[in-house]
C-alpha cells in the first residue's frame, strides 16, 4: 500500500499530530449544534475619568435604500463608488439607536431615549439599571428616535428624573403642533429645564450648540478628572456617507446647510482634539474617533482605548 498524497490543508485540518489512518476521518457522531442567529450586544460601559459611560442600543434595524437619506444630491454613482470602497451596500442600511448612560458618581444621566420606551428600558436593564434610578434625562433634540422612549402609556418611563434639553429646541417644536412632542414632550415640561450653548447640566457636563439637524439640535461635552468626550448626538449619522463627505445632504437634516457647516465645526473641533465621540446612530457600540481626511472626516471605531486601567 503506497502512502497516500494529501495536500497541506487536509493535513492540518486532520491534525499535523495525528498519524494518517485511511477511513478513521468519519462522519461525526454527535449531533449538529442548533443555529442561534447573530449575536447582538445591547450595551457598552467604559470608564471616562471619575465618569462612567455606558452606550445602550435601544434599537437597530435594516432599513432599505438609504440612497434616498443619505444621498439626496449625491452623484449615483459616486455614492455607490464611496459605499463600495467602504465594503458597504447600497440597497440597505442597517440604523442603530444608541441612548447614553453616564453616572458621574453623583447622578446618573440619561442622553436621549430611542424610539419607545420598552426597547430603552430592556437596554437599560441588561445593563443593570432600573429606569427609577435615573435622576436626568437630556434630550438633545426632539425627533421621535430621541424621545420616544419618555412615556409609556401615559406614564413617564424614568419616574424620578428631571429632564434637560435645548432652549430653542423645545421653543421650536412646542409651537409645532408635533404628535410625538404632544405625547413625549409637554407632559413633563414642569420637571425640565432648558439650556443655551454652554450651560450645565451637571458637573463635567456642558452643552454645545450643535443646529442644522433641528433647530435647536445640542451636542455635550463630557469632561472628568482630564478626560474628554463629546455626545455628538445625531450631528452626523452615518460614518462614512455622513463623516467622509458631510457635505453630502441627508434627508433628515431640517436646514442642510447649517448640518453641513455645524458636521464640519463640530468634528473638526474633534478631530483636532483628538478626543473620542459618541454618535447616536455610528455602529454599535457607538463611539470612536475621526481624523481629517480629505474633504471630510475618516472614522477611526474604538477599539481598546477606553478599556486599560494600568
Ligand atoms: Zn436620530
Amino acid at each position: 500500500m503506497t502512502e497516500p498524497t494529501f495536500s497541506r490543508r487536509q493535513a492540518l485540518i486532520a491534525g499535523a499530530a495525528l498519524p494518517f489512518v485511511p477511513g478513521l476521518i468519519a462522519t461525526p457522531a454527535h449531533a449538529a449544534a442548533d443555529l442561534q442567529g447573530a449575536s447582538l450586544p445591547s450595551f457598552n460601559r467604559f470608564v471616562l475619568g471619575g465618569f462612567e459611560v455606558t452606550t445602550l442600543l435601544a434599537g437597530t434595524r435594516t432599513v432599505d435604500n438609504p440612497t434616498e437619506i443619505f444621498g439626496l444630491t449625491t452623484d449615483p454613482a459616486e455614492f455607490a463608488a464611496v459605499s463600495a470602497a467602504a465594503f458597504l451596500p447600497t440597497d440597505k442600511a442597517q440604523f442603530f439607536f444608541t441612548p447614553t448612560l453616564v453616572n458621574t458618581g453623583a447622578e446618573l444621566v440619561l442622553f436621549d431615549t430611542g424610539l419607545a420606551a420598552e426597547g430603552m428600558t430592556a437596554a437599560l436593564a441588561n445593563a443593570g439599571i432600573s429606569p427609577e434610578q435615573i435622576d436626568v434625562v437630556v434630550i438633545t433634540h426632539m425627533h421621535g428616535d430621541h424621545i420616544g422612549g419618555l412615556m409609556k402609556d401615559g406614564a413617564p418611563t424614568f419616574a424620578k428624573a428631571r429632564y434637560v434639553t435645548g432652549a430653542i429646541e423645545n421653543n421650536h417644536w412646542s409651537g409645532a403642533a408635533n404628535e410625538g412632542y404632544d405625547t413625549m414632550v409637554r407632559p413633563l415640561l414642569d420637571k425640565m429645564t432648558f439650556l443655551d450653548d454652554g450651560g450645565s447640566v451637571a458637573s463635567g457636563i456642558t452643552a454645545m450648540a450643535a443646529f442644522g439637524h433641528t433647530p435647536g439640535h445640542m451636542t455635550y461635552m463630557l469632561q472628568s478628572d482630564g478626560a474628554g468626550l463629546v455626545i455628538v448626538a445625531d450631528t452626523a449619522n452615518h460614518y462614512v456617507w455622513s463623516l467622509a463627505h458631510p457635505d453630502w445632504e441627508v434627508r433628515f437634516d431640517a436646514d442642510k446647510a447649517a448640518a453641513a457647516a455645524t458636521r464640519r465645526a463640530v468634528f473638526g473641533m474633534i478631530a483636532a482634539d483628538r478626543l473620542p465621540f459618541i454618535g447616536y446612530h455610528m455602529p454599535f457600540p457607538a463611539y470612536g474617533y475621526v481624523e481629517a481626511d480629505g474633504n471630510g472626516f475618516r472614522y477611526v471605531p474604538a477599539s481598546y482605548q477606553m478599556m486599560m486601567t494600568g
